[in-house]
């Protein structure tokens, strides 16, 4: 190495500290972008869109949409979500399946958005609550239809529903009638 070479390496390594310098004096009069969590939890913006962890769909009234006919279940690429049914009397001798158990395994979700995407119903959504964090793995297993189930308690919503019709079953042929031999008990007792 030349002396001439030896002053140049020293110049570029004096302009390279100074550089380095520079870039940290800018930062250190920069305004600080540190979140102070969780000093600042009520004032975190989330957006509304994050993905956190799924959720049922609640109204007012504690009620869900969930009509349990496992198309999440069968959109989830990896098995997260798991659905188990029961038959419920109609009380009309006709049965139904409805929700028994939602299961969702938050630690092997992807957050696809599948299953919110091909519900039917609207039932299910992704909450932005980001705090999901637990020491324990079993803990991210969740029943989501963790309220009592009253969907059972609804039918006679569609009880109500049916005696408009009446009206038509007498007026038209007996076709209907023949179907529905309890109604004539029926309209045989409203006569009496
Ligand atoms: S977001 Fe994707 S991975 Fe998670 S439960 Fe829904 S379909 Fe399954
Ligand atoms: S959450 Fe939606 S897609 Fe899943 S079982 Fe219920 S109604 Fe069907």
């Amino acid at each position: 190495m030349s002396i001439k070479e030896y002053f140049v390496s020293i110049f570029k390594g004096i302009h390279s500290l100074l550089q380095g310098m520079a870039v940290t004096g800018r930062e250190l009069v920069t305004p600080k972008v540190t979140e102070q969590y969780p000093e600042n939890r009520d004032s975190l913006q989330i957006p509304e869109r994050f993905r956190a962890t799924l959720q049922f769909i609640y109204d007012e009234n504690g009620r869900h949409k969930c009509i349990a006919c496992r198309s999440c279940e069968r959109n989830c690429p990896n098995g997260t979500i798991t659905i188990t049914t029961r038959a419920v009397d109609l009380g009309n001798g006709k049965k139904k399946n409805k929700l028994d158990v939602y299961t969702y395994d938050l630690g092997s979700c992807t957050f696809c958005g599948l299953c919110v995407q091909t519900c039917p119903t609207d039932a299910i959504e992704f909450s932005n609550d980001f705090e999901q964090a637990t020491f324990r793995r079993e803990a991210l297993v969740k029943q989501l239809n963790y309220l009592p189930d009253i969907d059972d308690e609804p039918a006679p919503a569609q009880t109500e529903a049916k005696p408009a019709p009446e009206p038509k079953t007498e007026a038209s042929a007996p076709a209907q009638t023949e179907a529905k031999p309890e109604n004539n008990d029926n309209n045989d007792d409203k006569q009496a």
